[in-house]
């Protein structure tokens, strides 16, 4: 019997997917990676159990296994490689809410959207909320340490993280924190494994920290002549005070999402700024003053603000719609670098620069609260030279960010498609401690190979 039979045998039928049309659709996450491999099976266990079956055996085998969540990754982490398994954990999507806790416990296939669903069936909210939280499951956040738009508040979903059930190298599956709040017992273990990228372990499991719903929000939409203005905007308001939301978009991509969906934004403005307090009531209205002050100072051309509801999704909506927009003008190579907030307008300033000195067209989104910019290539694929210039302002960006102190990835992860300028970030001994871990947790190899390291 050849090794993929003896894994077919051990899990039930439906569990082991061969069929090359099928598997195709599993090869890539949104990032489109192309340096992508050609795996074996798509494994889809039902319960923790399964996923030890799956992971002992390809320890057993020597076979690589790429974790798998709903694949919306920007970083290439699911992308599949040669004579692997891809072990996507889309049929393990429990989720239990407990009142008296305040938690979640959630099975990793779940979706963030149906988390923050089921939460606020209890008038309970979990706040990590990526743009993509409709298509993106909570292993992948968890995998990740996703961020997203009310995080400059909130925190990312590592703040949320309360328990981990987790599937090791070996198949062992190990228990980490659990429903308490707090909890020092031991080595932190448990964010060992957020944002780990499925190179340490398969969440199996997560018990999240829920809060009460969150209050209704203020909106405020300012517009500014370029991005270097709205980001000294960020850099004051920041100084002032935590909104929950503080997300800028360029001119480009405030065009492209017309283009894609007329929304009713200025297509004039060179940069937006979508800005919310959920401050309690007449406080709300207070910390808008305060930044309606602040964006007016930094040279605003015009600022507009709204307590409706609808009106103010509608900004944010458009937000959201940014990355697919973009997407639809040609082929994307999507950045995720970060700054400390006082060098978000170096940051802006250097991004402009790259596009000029390699002549292509890069879009800016970003989580502007949180200094964690999108910088957007975009470039003609059947185009060589555009395409060798857009690979190369890629590596630049990263390059100026790491030059102000900053990240080349704040939270999409290093996955395969950044992992090239780790080493330009952490520095040697920080890479070879990166090493030694990895090595302790999974000596042959097998999880995730190609992914960070
Ligand atoms: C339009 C768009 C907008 C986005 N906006 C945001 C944003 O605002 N903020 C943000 O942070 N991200 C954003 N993303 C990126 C992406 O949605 C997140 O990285 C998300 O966390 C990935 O989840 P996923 O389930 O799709 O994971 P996948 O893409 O399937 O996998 C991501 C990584 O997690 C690992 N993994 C998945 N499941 C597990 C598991 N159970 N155990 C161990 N490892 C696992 C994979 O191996 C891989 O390394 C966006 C993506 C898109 C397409």
């Amino acid at each position: 019997m050849d090794a993929l039979a003896e894994l077919i045998e051990a899990l039930p039928e439906s569990a082991v997917i061969t069929d090359p049309d099928i598997v195709e659709g599993y090869r890539r996450d949104w990032s489109q990676d192309p340096d992508v491999g050609k795996p074996l099976a798509v494994v889809r266990p039902e319960d923790a159990g399964q996923v030890q079956v799956a992971v002992r055996w390809a320890a057993e085998h020597g076979v690589p296994v790429v974790p798998r969540g709903a694949g919306s990754g920007l970083s290439g982490g699911s992308t599949a490689v040669d004579d692997g398994i891809v072990l996507s954990l889309e049929r393990m999507r429990a989720i239990e809410i407990d009142t008296d806790c305040q938690v979640a416990v959630v099975e990793p296939g779940a979706f963030n959207q149906e988390v923050k669903a089921a939460a606020a069936e209890h008038d309970l909210w979990y706040p990590p909320d990526p743009s993509s939280y409709e298509i993106c499951s909570i292993g992948g956040n968890v995998a990740t340490n996703a961020g997203g738009l009310c995080c400059v508040k909130y925190g990312v979903t590592t703040d949320y993280v309360l328990g981990l059930d987790v599937v090791l190298a070996d198949g062992t599956l190990v228990t980490l924190g659990g429903k308490r709040i707090k909890d020092v017992a031991g080595l932190s273990l448990l964010k060992l494994f957020v944002g780990s990228e499925g190179t340490l372990g398969i969440v199996t499991r997560a018990i999240l920290r829920l809060v009460p719903a969150q209050a209704p929000r203020s909106t405020m939409v300012a517009t500014f002549p370029d991005t270097e203005a709205a980001a000294r905007a960020v850099v004051k308001v920041r100084g002032a005070l935590r909104p929950s939301m503080l997300e800028l978009m360029d001119n480009a991509s405030v065009n492209a999402v017309e283009d894609l969906r007329s929304m009713g934004l200025d297509r004039s403005a060179g940069a937006l700024l979508v800005a919310q307090s959920d401050a309690p009531a007449g406080a709300s209205a207070d910390e808008v003053a305060v930044m309606q002050e602040a964006c007016t100072a930094a040279g605003a051309s015009e600022v507009f603000v709204t307590d409706d509801a609808d009106e103010g999704e509608m900004f944010v909506e458009a937000r959201r719609q940014a990355i697919p927009a973009v997407r639809a003008k040609g082929t994307l190579m999507l950045e995720d670098v970060g700054v400390a907030i006082p060098q978000l307008p170096d940051l802006m300033a250097g991004i402009t620069a790259v596009g000029v000195e390699y002549d292509t067209d890069i879009a800016v989104i970003a989580h502007a609260g949180d200094g964690n910019t999108h910088p957007l290539i975009v470039f003609d694929e059947q185009d060589p030279d555009a395409a060798r210039r857009a690979g190369e302002a890629f590596d630049e960006i990263m390059r100026v960010a790491i030059s102000l102190g900053g990240t080349i990835t704040g939270e999409h992860g290093v996955g395969r498609t950044k992992k090239r300028a780790l080493p330009d970030q952490l520095g040697p001994d920080v890479m070879a401690l990166t090493q030694r871990v990895k090595d302790a947790l999974d000596p042959q190899g097998i999880l995730n190979p190609g992914a960070i390291l």
